[in-house]
Parts: structure tokens; C-alpha cells; sequence
């Protein structure tokens, strides 16, 4: 079966987007690693890119989807972490602990609970993103910005089997002056919160230039990696 070099070519593209806006913002284009979000992606086409870039990280935001198309990809070529970027339900915490690396999606203390209690029984940390809600009106999940500090308090107090490695947010669809006033204040409960080295995951396929111009410094990327073609969308 022939390779579709369409996929190689959309993630080179994107590098490189990435890299202008960070040089255009004054951000260090090496502390900026891509998730590559696979849950449209067809697992031929996970396989190419994993051959042939270091991509840093795939997302799945089911277990199962996850299982199946990451199966044969050679996630070990260049030890690809693996994040859970769904909505974090209590019957498949342990499923998820088990087999991804970062949960990016925790935004309440009674999960928090739970994954630290199921950590400790498999003997390993619960490497955690806090999530946070951008507007009121996204029916995601993600906790209040303003409640967010008293959480990670929490957190750090009574689990001592997660360790909280950053943020991530999703955005609304809105004008990049938005957008930006939204990130900015993403960037700064980061900046409050969390260390330089911990993870910042702001911007999909749509707004992904303008988050990393923000500060983010691992924006989660499906359509605009996975796409078959330039300029086209999924049809797989
Ligand atoms: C699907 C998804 C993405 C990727 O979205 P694209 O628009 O395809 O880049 C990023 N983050 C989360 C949480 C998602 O569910």
C-alpha cells in the first residue's frame, strides 16, 4: 500500500506555522512540542506520520478509539507520548490510567480523588492537565478559571499520587481578538500557578497560530495535520 505523503506534508506545514508565530511573538520555538490529535485520522495514516516525524505526543479522547488505531502505529520510533484529551468519566478512570501517559482533561476534586486512589493501587503517578473553561457557554467540561487556584490546592494537599503537569483550555469558535483575550488570561493563571517547563495546551487546527503566539506550548492538532489534502477536509 502506497504511503499518503499528504499527511507528512500537512505536519511539516504546521511546524512551520508554528515556528513563524513563534518568532513573531518572541516565543522559543524549541520548547513547543505538537499533540497530534488522531480521532479522525485513519490509522494507516497515524502509522506514516509516526515513521517518519518525532511527533512529540498522539491524543485520543476515547480509550477504545485510542486502542484501536494506535495499535500498529510505532509509537516506540520515537517514544510518542500518549494523552488523553476526552472528558474524563469516573467508570473509565482506571482504563485511561492504565494506558495513557497525561490526562489532560481533570477538572474536579472528586475524580482527582479517585485517579489518586487508583494510581497508588498500579503504583504510578497520575501525570494530570488542570482543565479550564474558556466562556460559559462551551458544553465541555473544564473548571472555572476563578475556582481554579482553590482546586489545585486541593489537588497538591489530598492526592499525592497526581502530579499536575499544566493547563489545558479549549476555545470557542471566535474573532482572534477574542480568542487572544481569552488565552491571555490562560497564560496568566499558568504563569500563577505552574512552572515554566509544565504544559500549556492552547489552539486546535483553527486557532492554533494564535494560541502559541499567546504562550502555548503544546497546541492539540487533528483536521489540519490529518486532512487528506490541502485545503480539504476529512473524509476518511
Ligand atoms: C478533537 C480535539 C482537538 C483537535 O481538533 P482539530 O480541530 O481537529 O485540530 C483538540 N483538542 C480536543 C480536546 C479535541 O477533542
Amino acid at each position: 500500500m502506497t504511503e499518503n505523503t499528504a499527511v507528512l506534508a500537512n505536519y511539516d506545514n504546521v511546524l512551520e506555522r508554528i515556528k513563524a508565530a513563534s518568532l513573531k511573538s518572541g516565543r522559543d520555538f524549541e520548547k513547543i512540542n505538537i499533540l497530534a490529535v488522531t480521532k479522525y485520522a485513519r490509522s494507516q495514516d497515524i502509522a506514516t506520520l509516526l515513521t517518519h516525524r518525532n511527533v512529540f505526543a498522539v491524543g485520543e479522547s476515547r480509550v477504545q478509539d485510542s486502542l484501536q488505531k494506535w495499535n500498529n502505529a510505532p509509537l516506540n520510533a520515537f517514544k510518542t507520548k500518549k494523552f488523553f484529551i476526552g472528558q474524563l468519566q469516573s467508570n473509565k478512570t482506571l482504563k485511561v490510567l492504565e494506558k495513557f501517559d497525561i490526562i489532560c482533561s481533570l477538572d474536579n476534586a472528586k475524580i482527582s480523588a479517585r485517579l489518586n486512589e487508583q494510581a497508588e493501587k498500579l503504583d504510578k503517578k497520575a501525570n494530570c492537565l488542570l482543565q479550564v473553561k474558556l466562556t460559559e457557554k462551551l458544553t465541555q467540561g473544564g473548571a472555572d478559571l476563578d475556582e481554579a487556584p482553590a482546586l489545585i490546592k486541593v489537588i497538591k494537599e489530598q492526592n499525592p499520587n497526581i502530579n499536575l503537569r499544566g493547563v489545558m483550555a479549549i476555545a470557542p469558535i471566535a474573532p482572534p481578538q477574542e480568542l487572544r483575550r481569552l488565552f491571555k488570561k490562560v497564560k496568566n493563571f499558568f504563569d500563577n500557578n505552574f512552572e515554566k517547563s509544565d504544559y500549556l495546551s492552547l489552539g486546535m487546527s483553527e486557532d492554533y497560530e494564535v494560541a502559541v503566539e499567546e504562550g502555548s506550548n503544546l497546541p492539540r492538532i487533528g483536521g489540519a495535520i490529518f486532512k487528506n489534502n490541502a485545503g480539504g477536509n476529512n473524509d476518511n
